[in-house]
C-alpha cells in the first residue's frame, strides 16, 4: 500500500486548530513575574504557579548562580552513575527536615515520580495475587499516566467521596495483597483539597497505603508552606508524600517525601529517576535557597493568603461564581466554553493575564478562568484585575 506515513501529523493538529482545542505559545519577553511582559505587552499575571514569586527571590537567582559557577552548567549523568554531587544531597537532606519526614528525594520533575514510582508500588504478588490502585476520580494527567503503567487492577472513586472511598476499601481488602490510595492534595482545576485526613483514617483501617500529590500544595499550605499533610497534621504519616519545586518553590523537579525505606525503593526502582540525568547544579542551587527562604521568611506565604482572601471576597461580591475553592486557585465560572474563552480573550486586551479552561480538561458547561494568586501582587494590581473582570464579566452576561 502507498501511504504517506507522515498526514496524520498536520491532519490531526488542523483539527485541534478547527475546534479551537490547540494550545497557542505566548513567550513571555522577561522573568515571570506579577508584573510580566507576554508578547510585548505589559500584563498582570494571574495564571502562573510561581505563588510566591520567589522565582524571583534575590536568594534563589544567588542560589543558582553559585552552585553553577561551583558545580558548572551540567551533572554529566543520571543521579546513580555519577550524577549526584554534594549539593544534590544537601537538598534532599534539607527538604526531609522541612517536610518532618525521615528521608527526601528529587526527582527530574513531579512527573516523573508519578510515571516512575507509581507503577513499582503497586503489581502483582508470586502467587498471582493482585494489587489495586484506588485514585479520586479528578487526580491529575500525571497520576493517570502513572497507573496507566501499573499492572495492577484499578478502582475510581467519585472526587472526594469518603463513602465510596470506603465501599471500595472494604471490598479490596480481603482480595488483594497491596492496596494504594492516590489523590491530589490541592486539586488543580478547582482549587478544592482532598480531605486527607478522612482518607488517613479510612486507609489505617483497611490497611491501605496513602499516596499525596502535593504539587499545589508544596509552599502553600500548611504552617509555612510545608505541605498539605502538615495542613492536617500529619507530618510524617502519609506513606508517599510527592510534590514538585515547579510551583511554589519557584524553580524545577518532582520531590517525594517519607520514610527512608520509601526513598531507598523508591530510586532503586523507579526508572524515571535511574535513566534520566540529574538536575543541572544551578537548580539544585536554587532548591536549596527556596528551602531555606519557606523557613526563614513566612512573610511570603501570609501574603499569598491575604491576597487569596481578599480577591476570592470580592470576585464574591461582585457576583462570580468562584466553586469550591480554598486555595490559591480560584476559577471563575463562565458556563460554555464560548463564554470562557470570550472572557479570557477581552481581560487579556485589558492587560489582565489569565486562561480558559474548557472541556476536555473539565465538563462541558463547567468552563472557566482560572486564576491563580500571587503573594507580589498588591492591592493596586488586584483591584485593577477585579475592575477589569467586572466590566467584562458584565458585557458577556457572566454576572
Ligand atoms: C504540576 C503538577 C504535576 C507535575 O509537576 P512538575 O514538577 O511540573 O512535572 C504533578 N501533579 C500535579 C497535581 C500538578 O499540578
Amino acid at each position: 500500500m502507498n501511504r504517506n506515513p507522515t498526514a496524520f501529523l498536520k491532519e490531526e493538529y488542523e483539527t485541534l486548530v478547527q475546534n479551537k482545542l490547540d494550545w497557542k505559545m505566548r513567550p513571555l519577553g522577561g522573568p515571570s513575574a506579577p508584573h510580566c511582559k507576554i508578547e510585548g505587552r505589559e500584563m498582570i499575571m494571574l495564571c502562573s504557579n510561581n505563588y510566591l514569586n520567589l522565582s524571583n527571590h534575590p536568594k534563589i537567582i544567588q542560589g543558582a548562580i553559585d552552585a553553577a559557577k561551583k558545580y558548572g552548567a551540567g551533572s554529566g549523568s543520571v543521579r546513580a552513575i555519577a550524577g549526584t554531587m554534594d549539593i544534590h544531597m544537601d537538598v534532599e537532606k534539607k527538604l526531609a527536615k522541612f517536610k518532618g519526614t525521615e528521608a527526601a528525594l528529587v526527582y527530574q520533575t513531579g512527573f516523573a515520580v508519578n510515571a516512575g514510582l507509581i507503577p513499582q508500588l503497586v503489581g502483582e504478588g508470586p502467587d498471582g495475587k493482585r494489587d489495586i490502585i484506588i485514585s479520586d476520580e479528578l487526580n491529575h494527567g500525571s497520576i493517570i499516566d502513572g497507573v496507566r503503567l501499573a499492572k495492577c487492577d484499578r478502582g475510581v472513586y467519585k472526587h472526594n467521596d469518603m463513602g465510596e472511598l470506603e465501599k471500595v476499601l472494604k471490598e479490596a481488602n480481603p482480595k488483594y495483597r497491596r492496596i494504594l490510595i492516590i489523590t491530589d492534595g490541592v486539586f488543580s482545576m478547582d482549587g478544592d483539597i482532598a480531605p486527607l485526613d478522612q482518607i488517613y483514617k479510612l486507609a489505617q483501617e483497611y490497611g491501605a497505603m496513602t499516596y499525596v500529590d502535593d504539587a499545589h500544595g508544596e509552599g502553600v499550605m500548611g504552617p509555612d508552606g510545608r505541605g498539605i499533610s502538615a495542613h492536617f497534621n500529619l507530618h510524617g504519616k502519609i506513606d508517599v508524600e510527592m510534590g514538585t519545586f515547579s510551583k511554589a518553590y519557584g524553580v524545577v523537579g518532582g520531590l517525594v517525601a517519607g520514610s527512608r525505606d520509601l526513598i531507598n525503593f523508591s530510586y532503586n526502582k523507579s526508572r524515571t529517576w535511574l535513566l534520566s540525568g540529574s538536575h543541572p547544579p544551578a537548580v539544585a542551587g536554587a532548591q536549596l535557597a527556596a528551602i531555606d527562604v519557606l523557613d526563614t521568611e513566612p512573610q511570603h506565604v501570609k501574603k499569598l493568603w491575604e491576597n487569596t482572601k481578599y480577591f476570592k471576597q470580592q470576585l464574591k461580591s461582585i457576583g462570580f461564581n468562584t466553586g469550591n475553592s480554598v486555595t490559591p486557585i480560584t476559577p471563575i465560572m463562565c458556563g460554555e466554553s464560548a463564554k470562557a474563552k470570550a472572557l479570557s480573550d477581552a481581560i487579556i486586551k485589558d492587560g489582565i493575564f489569565a486562561l480558559p479552561i474548557i472541556f476536555p480538561m473539565v465538563a462541558k458547561d463547567k468552563a472557566r478562568i482560572r486564576t491563580m494568586m500571587n503573594a507580589g501582587l498588591s492591592r493596586e494590581d488586584l483591584d485593577k484585575a477585579l475592575a477589569v473582570l467586572e466590566k467584562n464579566g458584565k458585557a458577556l452576561g457572566i454576572i
